[in-house]
């Protein structure tokens, strides 16, 4: 049983971003046996159990009822990738084992991991090699979490990186004795540039993770209308992280810094995500709160309401209705003839002036 050859398994794997501190359970989906046609039943299956501090596995088990979430935090997809074996007696794949690695006169000391993992979110768009976010592993074969530095040449240092989160090679035992390693992705954290195009800091971004150099332009990307023919999810899916921070998380700039709370100009504000028509600079006034506000959108369904209780508030939030897009919050602090305070954010809207 010589090994002839290794295939890592399988060979496309799904990671997914998640702050909760266990990762998904393994599950399966199948058909509902009364209900042939309808939604197809999530069944739980073997999930891996891993040992933080050994990273040998503890257990196999199955969550009765597999959850997405922890509470309010997504359980990341940590996948496994597994080493099969080749070897002269058959042309079958084998899992690799303790067992067949010591019938070739080696063990797991022997075993060494390269991992390399990028983001080429940026240099999709951009074409430009030094847009990539790249982490190396470099070789390791021990059993401790290898961290995945994301670094890029156009961060504002060396040092600088994107947490991508760690592999680990898990450690065989007798009762688990495949060759495996796992990837957790970190927690999805959003990353930024050292400053916005009026050379501030981003209103947004913490500074710890405003790591883009901003004299490297790749944040002003789409800006110049090169972007023209791409489609809208193109756009969709490649928004700046500070617009991304606010309109998909719900994020909210800094008060006194976005570029229209103070704006007294005559024009239309339009979604900065979809150009969704929103606000007339006629219902806008002046505000003492720091965000642009206005006392009605130029149409009724230009927006929708939801309610927020987040951050021990009770408060309503307004959605553009063509994205979902999150532009701000509702008062009732306005100026008449509505007495409501669309409170919006700037990074949220984009400004056309009448011409
Ligand atoms: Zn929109």
């Amino acid at each position: 049983m010589t090994i002839r050859a290794l295939r890592i398994l399988p060979p496309f794997a799904i990671g997914r971003l998640g702050s909760a501190l266990e990762p998904l359970d393994n599950y399966t989906i199948e058909d509902d046996p009364d209900h042939p046609l309808g939604f197809r039943r999530i069944k739980g299956a073997p999930t891996l159990i891993v040992d933080e501090a050994t990273g040998e596995i503890r257990e196999a088990r199955v969550a009765p009822n597999p959850t997405f979430k922890q509470g309010e935090r997504i359980r990341p997809v940590a996948p496994f990738l597994e080493v099969f074996a080749l070897t002269d007696d058959d042309d079958v794949l084998k899992p690799l084992t303790l067992d067949l690695l010591h019938r070739n006169g080696l063990d797991e000391t022997k075993i060494s991991w390269h991992a390399v993992v990028a983001n080429r979110k940026v240099v999709r768009r951009t074409d430009k090699e030094d847009d990539l976010v790249k982490a190396d592993s470099g070789w390791f074969s021990g059993h401790g979490p290898q961290q995945l530095k994301g670094h890029c040449k156009n961060f504002i240092d060396r040092t600088a990186f994107v947490d991508f989160g760690h592999v680990r090679f898990i450690k065989p035992t007798p009762q688990f004795p495949e060759i495996r390693l796992r990837f957790m992705p970190a927690k999805g954290l959003i990353y930024g540039p050292n400053a916005t195009a009026d050379g501030k800091p981003d209103p947004v971004i913490p500074a710890r993770r405003a790591i883009y150099d901003s004299t490297k332009g790749w944040f002003d990307f789409g800006a110049d209308g090169d972007d023209a023919g791409k489609s809208e999810a193109f756009h969709n899916e490649t928004l700046p992280p500070a617009l991304y921070a606010t309109a998909r998380e719900a994020a909210t700039e800094k008060a006194f810094t976005g570029k229209y709370w103070n704006q007294n100009v005559k024009g239309t504000y339009y979604c900065a995500v979809c150009g969704n028509r929103l606000f007339r600079s006629d219902a806008k006034f002046a505000s003492t709160c720091g965000w642009p506000s206005f006392f009605e959108p130029s149409r009724k369904n230009s927006v929708l309401y939801r309610e927020d209780n987040s951050a021990g508030m009770h408060r309503t939030e307004v959605l553009c209705a063509r994205c979902d897009s999150h532009l701000g919050h509702i008062f009732d602090d306005g100026v008449p003839p509505t007495h409501k305070r669309y409170c919006m954010n700037s990074i949220s809207l984009d400004f056309q002036p009448d011409k």
